[in-house]
């Protein structure tokens, strides 16, 4: 689960997160959609501390990750993340992406990783690419390929910052259908995206972020399809 309680952060003079509250409960589904500049990413990247918050509290999976005490490196390890540029190594194949981290940072043997990446490969349907180089991979299967590297590693949660926004669209629905598998397992997410039909079938909740602020908040079907807010309105006519 992710708990995040009173959340500031500022760039400098820039106020980007004025005071977020929210909770990811273990197994829930949760996305969050704004505007361009709105700090969606911002959060997630407070979240697994790429980002340091100025002030509030995060706890991720019973570790309240803003102790200063905290190993932020075991923290990190038990979140997947899967941003909108791929970040594959573009030396290594499929299958070397998947087994470089879980060797290095998880100290697992080599015959291990490769069977734990086959299989994950497989999740993601690519079990044919796995000699592939990223360059060898359409934009949505190197995707595949970055979602199944996060997985390999067993996290407990996946953030995920708008995995399709950078795609062809006839490549958006292959990404997206790993996951709403990977929901209908039960993993816990949180998923920055503009994917609207995503939303409304695959998030347990809906947050609409503004200016920092979590404007609104509750079931996709109210979010998305009959917001409250003003500002939640004028969002949806602009994207829908
Ligand atoms: P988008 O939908 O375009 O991805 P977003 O909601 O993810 O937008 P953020 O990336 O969180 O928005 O950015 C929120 C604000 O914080 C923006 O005004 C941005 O310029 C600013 N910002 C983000 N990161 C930094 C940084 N490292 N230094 C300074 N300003 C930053
Ligand atoms: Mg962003």
């Amino acid at each position: 689960a992710i708990h995040v309680a009173g959340l500031h952060k500022s760039f400098g003079a820039l106020e980007v997160l004025k005071g977020i509250d929210l909770t990811v409960r273990r197994g829930e589904v949760v996305c969050v959609i704004g505007p361009s500049g709105s700090g969606k990413s911002t959060l997630l990247r407070c979240v697994n501390l790429l980002e340091e918050p100025t002030s509030g509290s995060v706890t991720v999976a019973g570790t309240e990750v803003t102790d200063p005490d905290v190993d932020i490196d075991r923290v990190r390890r038990r979140i997947g993340m899967v941003f909108q540029a791929f970040n594959l190594f573009p030396h290594l194949t499929a299958l070397e992406n998947l087994t470089i981290a879980q060797r290095r940072v998880l100290r697992r043997g080599k015959a291990e990783a490769v069977r734990i990446g086959r299989d994950t490969l497989r999740r993601v349907g690519l079990s044919d690419k796995e000699s592939a180089y990223p360059a060898q991979l359409s934009g949505g299967q190197q995707q595949r390929v970055a979602i199944a590297r996060a997985l390999s590693m067993d996290p407990e949660l996946m953030l995920f910052d708008e995995p399709t926004s950078a795609l062809d669209p006839e490549l958006v629905g292959d990404v997206l259908a790993v996951m709403r598998a990977l929901a209908d397992e039960g993993m816990t997410m949180l998923v920055v995206t503009h994917e609207m039909s995503f939303a409304r079938e695959v998030a347990d909740r809906v947050v609409f972020m503004d200016d920092g602020v979590i404007v609104e908040e509750g079931g996709p079907e109210q979010v998305v399809s009959d917001p409250v807010h003003p500002r939640t309105r004028a969002f949806l006519t602009r994207v829908l």
